[in-house]
């Protein structure tokens, strides 16, 4: 492991920003730390970059504590959400400048701004002021200055969030690009999933300080850990249940009993469950074609809205519980109003027990871990 934090916890003051998160960076691995605002990322980037000092816990770089080194003793380059260029330094002074404290001869430190100008296609701006560059060119030479003492471990927190959609879309791809190209061990904090997802090869989730998933993009998608997870990345539907057979496990969503694929562990009958499913792995039909065909569990209900997002509709369907689901509907949308059937596909359900979301929220006060979710598969 190029970096490893070890139950790094932090407090400001009476605030728990941080609870005993742990996990590691491997050599050239891109991972992304996403979660909300407020979740505690930034802490734990300036934690590793040596600004904030953790109330406990281990920051471990190429397997040597430096928690309590201060940010010069480490090999880290940040980039921050705001620009932090010098603006009375031409953009070659200010890729020179994070270089200044390193032990390099002047014709090697010449060789490396140079280098690393080329890598972000800044080499002809080299005599500009950052007030003559572009945003997107901002970004890229505060990239070359966090690359250029070649740092073991790249922190980037929130790069791209002051950016237009457009631009952000075309960085996150230059960002992946230099990435491949250095092999650079890169942190990337974001709070916007669909960038951690397209960007990371792994991601750690976030959510009140705590660690809330850990995993590659489609393995937590798909199968999430938690309610929070599930919810967090992507939409999700949550539907109260009750478990009313075991093996093989069926919940009861109102009067209809779906029963799942085999699952890993089995709930007493009575137990309230959420089941979680996806918007996109729903598909409807009108009502006149309920039970005809397929094998998938269908529930009825009127659509309440249809909303035009352009790629697709949204359906909003109420169905006889009383709760709402939303669907992804790609042509011919219902009106409102409307009966219709919506198919449950079996293998898209994941089941949390309600004392499982309990224990996800009072994780955060007591320390206890959340139990594992009810992923049914196909076996
Ligand atoms: P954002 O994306 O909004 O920056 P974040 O996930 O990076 O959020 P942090 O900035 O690490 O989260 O903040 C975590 C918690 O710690 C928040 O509740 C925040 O209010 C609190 N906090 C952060 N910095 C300080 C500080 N200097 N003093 C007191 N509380 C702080």
């Amino acid at each position: 492991m190029i970096l490893e934090l070890e139950a790094l916890t932090h407090r400001y003051g009476d605030e728990l920003a941080v609870d005993d998160v742990s996990f590691g960076l491997e050599e050239g691995e891109l991972v992304a730390l996403l979660g909300p605002s407020g979740c505690g990322k930034t802490t734990i980037v300036q934690a590793i970059a040596g600004h904030v000092r953790p109330t406990a816990g281990r920051i471990l770089l190429r397997d040597r504590d430096v928690a309590e080194e201060p940010p010069e003793a480490r090999r880290v380059g940040v980039v921050f959400q705001e620009s932090t260029l010098y603006p009375h330094m031409t953009i070659r002074e200010n890729v020179a400048y994070g270089l200044a404290s390193r032990d390099i001869e002047a014709g090697r430190r010449a060789e490396l701004v140079t280098e690393y100008l080329e890598l972000v296609a800044l080499r002809d701006q080299r005599d500009a002021y950052p007030a003559e560059l572009s945003g997107g060119q901002q970004r890229r030479v505060e990239l070359a200055r966090a690359l250029a003492p070649q740092p073991d471990v790249l922190l980037l927190d929130e790069p791209l969030s002051a950016l237009d959609r457009a631009l952000r879309e075309r960085l996150r791809e230059e960002i992946a690009r230099i990435q491949d190209e250095t092999g650079v061990t890169t942190l990337f904090v974001t709070h916007d999933q669909e960038e951690a997802m397209s960007l990371a090869d792994r991601l750690v989730v976030m959510g009140d300080g705590r660690i809330a998933g850990d995993g590659t993009p489609r393995a937590l998608y798909e199968s999430p850990p938690t309610p929070f997870v599930a919810s967090f990345l992507g939409r999700s539907n949550a539907l109260p249940a009750t478990v009313v057979g075991r093996e093989p496990l069926t919940v009861a969503l109102g009067d209809r009993e779906i029963t799942l694929p085999s699952s890993d562990r089995s709930l007493p009958t009575g137990t309230p469950v959420t089941c979680h499913v996806r918007p996109e792995d729903l598909s409807v039909r009108s009502s006149d074609a309920a039970g005809t065909g397929g094998t998938a569990p269908l529930l009825s209900g009127n659509v309440a809205d249809v909303t035009d997002v352009g790629r697709r509709y949204d359906l909003t369907v109420r169905i006889e519980t009383g709760d709402e689901l939303v669907v992804e509907a790609v042509d011919d949308p219902p009106t409102a109003g409307e009966r219709l059937a919506i198919e449950l596909p079996r293998d898209r359900i994941a089941v949390f027990d309600a004392d499982g979301c309990e224990r996800d929220r009072r994780a955060v006060a007591t320390g206890v871990e959340s139990r594992p979710p009810v992923v049914p598969s196909d076996e």
